[in-house]
């Protein structure tokens, strides 16, 4: 049994070595790919439940990998999470959208996602503002993404977004719904916006307490002044059930799917004109 155990023990070791052999590579890769310019933002369209029209874009990160093709974030933000890899991502990510929405409509919002290890770096304030001056963008055009895993250090939090909104940002409350979830967080934080998680939109229909919870989530985000967007709309049935309970926003591949910045360059021209 003792040798069994030292064996599996081995195993045990060999697969770690390997698993941070394979996160180192990767964290290089990252560097290597931001130094190459392999990273580029596609945008997903929020649409106004009310009439249709574009209200703004979130910017999704993608890898355009020299061998592995088009990467999606859930295979490298994580490591680059470990890593701090996402301090430097998470600038590019910013910087570029902010060069975007300089060149967009004022009324076209963009909103980005920002990680949890972001929000807990001592400088990201220092980072934000800085990026804001360099790039001239209008702060109110730009919207920050957060979870509510950054919401649990309760006294940062509070400064840093009240910060952020001095600063004319908007700020939205991203996958609400999962995580903790204090409905309590709701009513403490300045948000503009909260974010329907997907998973209780795609249950629509299927299961009943998805209604309710949608539901109830619409009614105490529209008390308490904030827009709620739904995410990860992909029928013509949620998105009527979404606007009848008095939805916002919504966004999903029924309304749009993310897609590089030239390809809904056409779009964002029409939304000017109406
Ligand atoms: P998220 O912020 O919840 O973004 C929504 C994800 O749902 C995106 O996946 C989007 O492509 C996908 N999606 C949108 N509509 C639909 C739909 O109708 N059905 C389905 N099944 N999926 C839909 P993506 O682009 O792979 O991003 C995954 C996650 O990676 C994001 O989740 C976000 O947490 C993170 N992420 C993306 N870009 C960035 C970034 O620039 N910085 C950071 N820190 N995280 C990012
Ligand atoms: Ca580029
Ligand atoms: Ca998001
Ligand atoms: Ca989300």
């Amino acid at each position: 049994a003792k040798k069994s155990g030292r064996n599996t023990f081995r195993a045990y070791r060999k697969g770690m070595d390997e698993l941070i052999e394979k996160r180192r590579a990767l964290e290089a890769d990252i560097e290597r790919g931001l130094e190459r310019d392999e990273f580029e933002l596609y945008l997903q369209p929020r649409v106004s439940a009310l009439d249709g029209s574009i209200i703004g874009y979130e910017a999704l990160l993608r890898w355009n990998h020299p061998e592995r093709g088009m990467v999606h974030p859930g295979d490298f933000i994580p490591v680059a999470e470990v890593s701090g890899k996402i301090i430097g991502l998470g600038e590019w990510v910013l910087r570029e959208a902010c060069r975007l929405a300089v060149e967009l409509p004022p009324e076209v919002h963009l909103s980005v996602n920002v990680s949890p290890v972001q929000f807990r770096h001592p400088d990201f304030l220092g980072r934000i503002e800085a990026i804001l001056k360099e790039t001239s963008v209008a702060p109110q055009q730009l919207e920050l993404e957060i979870t509510e895993s950054v919401l649990i250090d309760d006294e940062r939090a509070r400064l840093i977004l009240g910060h952020l909104k001095s600063l004319g940002l908007k700020i939205a409350l991203d996958d609400f719904g999962t995580g903790y979830s204090s409905l309590s967080y709701l009513s403490r934080y300045p948000f503009d916006v909260i974010k329907i998680d997907r998973s209780f939109v795609s249950a629509l229909g299927e299961e009943e307490t998805a209604n309710a919870i949608v539901r109830t989530i619409i009614e105490l985000g529209n008390g308490l002044g904030m827009r709620v967007v739904a995410e990860g709309v992909e029928t013509v049935e949620q998105a009527g059930y979404l606007c009848a309970a008095g939805c916002d926003e919504l966004q999903g591949y029924l309304l749009g799917r993310p897609l590089p910045v030239n390809r809904i360059a056409r779009e964002i021209s029409e939304t000017v004109v109406t």
